[in-house]
């Protein structure tokens, strides 16, 4: 076995950063992704800033993809009251597609191996994991690092506790064409089951993505039936719809979402973006923290790597309590959120209230966002 070689399960952007950090810090990198590249992913596609510095870091400025400046927010309530905010820090509009693609390319350049096959099976035995792809592909490392996202086969594998439970959400995405739609501006609009947030690319399509209770959902026949009769009650979401071109073929779906409490570490291996835990999409900062966590993990590793002899326990003590001190309270803030805005009362009065203080917004957006990553 290689010195300093490490297995990373998933190529999204939590994965893709990981490899990058570490290939820099001489670290021998298999990442195996089970989808190809550039592909679109469900996701909002608004990115905070906060991360910005540190990807400079890495070598993989993000500027480079000309993604749109995003300063501010609309938030819509079912009944359409609007209230708008300047967002503190701000983020880009930048396409999955183009994101994930970008980070790939790096990775490559930077000495990543990157392997497309799926991981089903991991075991961890006499200090070592020894991982297996649908392929039939075998590999043997010290450490492993689970980048595979929000829900994975490997989840029932290790035995998770929030796979056991059915969870109750669904998104839908797809991008849109509509000249009028504003640059800098993230509009968030609640309907009756949900939320759709609305951001422009850097191809200029407007991504249109939004997150519904499968409850609400499953009244409908179809997502064509439900946009019409559930979304465009919502009169902001009715005239965008009324408008807008449809740039997809056919809307991009996923479902069995958890935002439910994740392990760090399981089994030993250590867990990082969604597969850690994720924070409600509402917040704009799934994907930054994706990122960052990326960045704890490879600083924790760098730290304590010995191959002659890890200090495994105190390696992942090290990092679930970084992890836990920089994204816990977020979190939190994020679950107290979402059940304040899917409430149509709750969400009808606390708008109410943010108009008479409007300067609370700021402070709220601030909560669930985190400073800038160097
Ligand atoms: C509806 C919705 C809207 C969102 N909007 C936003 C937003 O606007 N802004 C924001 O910041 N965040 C948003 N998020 C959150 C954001 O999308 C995620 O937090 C982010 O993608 C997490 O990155 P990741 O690398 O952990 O996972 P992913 O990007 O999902 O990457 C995981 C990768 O692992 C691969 N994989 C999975 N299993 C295996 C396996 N067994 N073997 C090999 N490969 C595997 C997958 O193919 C995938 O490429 C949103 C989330 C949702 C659900």
């Amino acid at each position: 076995m290689k010195e300093k070689q490490i297995v990373i399960i998933g190529g999204g952007l939590a994965g893709l950063t990981a490899s990058l950090h570490l290939a820099s810090a001489g670290f021998q990198i298999k990442l195996f992704e089970k989808d190809t590249y550039p592909n679109h992913k469900v996701c909002g596609e608004y990115l905070s800033r906060e991360i910005l510095p540190y990807m400079n870091t890495l070598g993989a400025p993000l500027n480079l993809l000309n993604p749109v400046a995003i300063e501010q927010l609309l938030y819509s309530s079912p009944s359409g009251k609007v209230i708008k905010a300047e967002l503190p820090l701000g983020g880009i509009g930048i396409s999955r597609y183009a994101l994930d693609n970008f980070l790939y390319q790096k990775a490559l350049e930077g000495g990543v191996e990157v392997i497309n096959d799926n991981i089903t099976d991991i075991d961890f035995s006499e200090n070592r994991f020894q991982i297996l792809t649908v392929n039939g592909v075998v590999a043997e490392s010290l450490l492993v690092l689970g980048a595979y996202g929000k829900r994975s086969l490997l989840d029932k594998k290790l035995n998770r506790g929030f796979i056991k439970k059915k969870t109750g959400w669904l998104a839908v995405k797809a991008h849109y064409e509509l000249d009028s739609f504003p640059d800098n501006l993230v509009a968030l609009h609640n309907f009756k089951g949900g939320y759709c947030g609305l951001s422009k690319t850097e191809t200029s399509a407007i991504n249109v993505c939004y997150l519904a209770t499968y409850n609400s959902f499953k009244k409908h026949k179809n997502a064509d039936v439900y946009k019409q009769e559930v979304l465009m009650k919502n009169k902001h979401l009715n005239s965008f719809f009324k408008k807008a071109k449809p740039l997809f073929s056919k809307d991009l779906t996923i479902a069995q979402i958890s935002f439910d409490q994740k392990t760090r570490v399981q089994d030993h291996v250590l867990m990082l973006g969604d597969a850690a835990g994720l924070i409600h999409p509402l917040c704009g900062n799934g994907m930054a923290m994706a990122i960052h966590s990326a960045k704890i993990a490879s600083e924790t590793i760098i730290e304590h790597y010995d191959p002659m002899s890890l200090n495994r326990k105190k390696l992942e003590e090290v990092y679930n309590k970084r992890w836990n001190k920089t994204f816990r309270s977020r979190l939190q803030t994020g679950r107290i959120l979402q059940k304040i805005l899917l409430n149509p009362g709750m969400a009808e009065f606390s708008q109410n209230a943010l108009n008479v203080f409007p300067s609370l917004l700021p402070g709220i957006i601030k909560r669930t966002h985190g400073n800038q990553v160097l």
